[in-house]
Parts: C-alpha cells; sequence; structure tokens
C-alpha cells in the first residue's frame, strides 16, 4: 500500500520540480548530498574558507584509505564520510585460494574480461573474510555509511561495450543449486531457476551486510553502487548475467547509488542520459524522491575523462541531470584526476554552491 502511494506521488513532484528548475544553477533543497568520489580533497580543503563554502558536504573513500585521521579532517570540515566497500572483487585472494575463482560452463576457470576479476559469490572462506572486514570496518570508523562495490558477477560491464560471460559453475556452485532446487534445476545460464538462485546468492550477501550493519553502527546508511541499466537493457543483463536483483535487494538498502557514466557508456553527447536512467530506476523500484521516502537515489556521476573526455562545458549539464529528481544526493567520479584540472574543480564548485539550500 505504502508502494502505491508513494508511486503515485512521483508525476507531481517532478513537476514542481521541472517548473521551478529553469536555471540550472539554482538552488535545489531536494538534494541533501553534494558528495566527491575517490579521496580527501586536500587542495579544496586547504582553500582559505574550505569543503563546506566549496558546497561539498560527502565525500567517499576507499575502504582501505579509511583513518581516524582522516575521517577527523574531513568531520572537521562538516562533511559527511562514506566508504566504499569491495565485495566479490579482491582478486588478490586468488592466489592462496584458487578454488575461489569463478568458472564457465565448460568447467574451466574463467578468464578475467578486461582484467575485471570476480570472486565465486558461495566460496565461504572469501564470504567470511569480507563480512569481517566489513564489521571491522563500521566498528574503528565513525563513518557514515558503506557503499558495496562490484556486487555481482563476475564481468566487464564498466565500458560501451560490456564483456558479460556466464559464471559461476564451479562444483560448489553448482551443487548449491541443485540442492536449493531438489535436483530439478538446470545449471545452464539460461535456465530462469539458475538465474533466480544466483540473483538470490549475490541479494544474500547484501542481507548479510546489512546485518552487520545495525549490529554494528546503526546510524549508518548502507548504499549500493551498480550498473546503471535497466532491467531490459541488453536482454535483461542486470539480472541473467550480473545477478543484481534491484527490488530483492532493496529491503536492505538505504541508497541505491547507479553509476550513469555518460561518456565512459556511450552517451558523451547526451547528458540526459543521466537523468533517464535515475527516472527508470526510480520507476522500477517505486522510490519518489521525497523527503520521506527512507530509500534514496543519488547518482555517481562522470565529470572526469575516462574513455570519452568530458568537456569542462559539459559539466554543469552532467550535475543538472544528476541532480533532478528523483536523486536526492549526487557524486561526482572522481576526485584523482580533478586534483590537477582547477578548471573542472571550479565547474564542480559553482554547481554545489548554487544547488546548496
Ligand atoms: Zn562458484
Amino acid at each position: 500500500m505504502a508502494l502505491v502511494r508513494r508511486t503515485a506521488a512521483l508525476p507531481l513532484f517532478v513537476a514542481i520540480f521541472a517548473l521551478a528548475a529553469d536555471a540550472r544553477e539554482s538552488r535545489r533543497p531536494h538534494i541533501e548530498v553534494r558528495g566527491i568520489y575517490g579521496g580527501e580533497p586536500a587542495v579544496l580543503m586547504k582553500q582559505d574558507k574550505g569543503l563546506a563554502k566549496a558546497g561539498v558536504n560527502a565525500i567517499w573513500i576507499g575502504e582501505r584509505g579509511i583513518t581516524k585521521e582522516r575521517v577527523a579532517r574531513l568531520k572537521a570540515h562538516g562533511a559527511r564520510i562514506f566508504a566504499e566497500f569491495n565485495t566479490v572483487h579482491r582478486a588478490e585472494y586468488l592466489k592462496k585460494h584458487p578454488d575461489a575463482a569463478p568458472v564457465g560452463p565448460d568447467g574451466k576457470r574463467a578468464e578475467a574480461p578486461h582484467g575485471w576479476q570476480g570472486i565465486c559469490p558461495t566460496h565461504e572462506a572469501y564470504r567470511k573474510w569480507r563480512m569481517g572486514a566489513f564489521r571491522t570496518l563500521l566498528r574503528d570508523h565513525e563513518i557514515d555509511g558503506v557503499w558495496l562495490d562490484y556486487h555481482h558477477a563476475h564481468a566487464s560491464w564498466e565500458r560501451a561495450e560490456p564483456a558479460l560471460p556466464d559464471t559461476c559453475f564451479c562444483p560448489r556452485c553448482r551443487q548449491q543449486f541443485l540442492r536449493h532446487t531438489n535436483g530439478s534445476g538446470r545449471a545452464t545460464p539460461d535456465d530462469p531457476e539458475w538465474i533466480r538462485w544466483r540473483c538470490e546468492v549475490f541479494t544474500d550477501w547484501v542481507r548479510e551486510f546489512r546485518e552487520i550493519l545495525d549490529e554494528t553502527r546503526p546510524l549508518a546508511l548502507l548504499g549500493t553502487f551498480h550498473c546503471p541499466w535497466s532491467d531490459t537493457e541488453r536482454d535483461g543483463a542486470l539480472r541473467n548475467k550480473l545477478a543484481i536483483d534491484l527490488k530483492a535487494q532493496m529491503r536492505y538498502l538505504d541508497v541505491f547509488s547507479p553509476m550513469p557514466y555518460h561518456a565512459r557508456f556511450g552517451h558523451a553527447q547526451d547528458p540526459a542520459w543521466i537523468s533517464k536512467q535515475t527516472t527508470w530506476l526510480s520507476k522500477h523500484l517505486g522510490i519518489t524522491g521525497e523527503p520521506g521516502d527512507p530509500v534514496r537515489i543519488w547518482p555517481i556521476v562522470q565529470i572526469t575523462d575516462w574513455g570519452e573526455p568530458v568537456p569542462v562545458e559539459q559539466i554543469e549539464a552532467v550535475l543538472d541531470h544528476g541532480t533532478r529528481p528523483p536523486a536526492r544526493g549526487v557524486m561526482v567520479f572522481r576526485w584523482g584526476p580533478l586534483r590537477k584540472k582547477p578548471q573542472k574543480r571550479e565547474a564542480l564548485t559553482r554547481f554545489y554552491r548554487a544547488i546548496k539550500p
């Protein structure tokens, strides 16, 4: 019932926003987070007025870059700190545990497409290791939340033409699947039972992450960086190949951060693709973008060059589409290259200052 009411309210909210949003750089009180992904922005923090005056109020840092000193420094600037947490992509684990490598339908170890090495999602010791690291991260650091990253089947999708091999058909996965279906399922890439079971395996990781977060730092947010494709794009690859069931994961998540890197993914001249994808996501999940909705959409948008360049002149349009309802927050990919691009930094902070309530 609540879902129906929230969905019905969406068009009105969007219409009101459309009337008010003629000027791109105008206040956007629905945007609660104006973030930067990928490191401590020391250059901005050293400026005489600091991060808050730059309009930035949230920073995402990789789990291994989180230190007590860094958290304290960022908090002193009034910023929220979120950790990015690598779930099934810690490839170094395979050196001592080759049995955790994803396996193809032919029973052989699957190649890492474009070097993106995933891990078999049913390897118990690997999962235990990641869950332990997740708990320690939340226990030891006063962070405001954790974002899951690379939480999908072994694949290389962060490009215009993705590589989506079928995995994991290791003896452990096959056996668990057969047990799950009482021996009736076919462990083949196109078996609907197989697709459903794989999605459930990845969703169950999210369930356990939520459980740990609730036990360890219950006020922290659980978010996920995920593939921005709709459920029908690329023949349903989101579920069929990547094993991402957004609807099933939603009950455990506070924030969805789709990754509509327009330039990287073949839409270099079309920043409107960004808001198209967030709008699809909101409809698919019944997220309204209104302040009372507990589940939020904060996309991560591309303003640095990767694959295709993003010109300085395009940054305003990218942020405009990234901050349209139903989005209630935004962050930019990524800090590293921005260090040496003062014009891009200026375009970013000008927009953030302007939309600040
Ligand atoms: Zn496996």
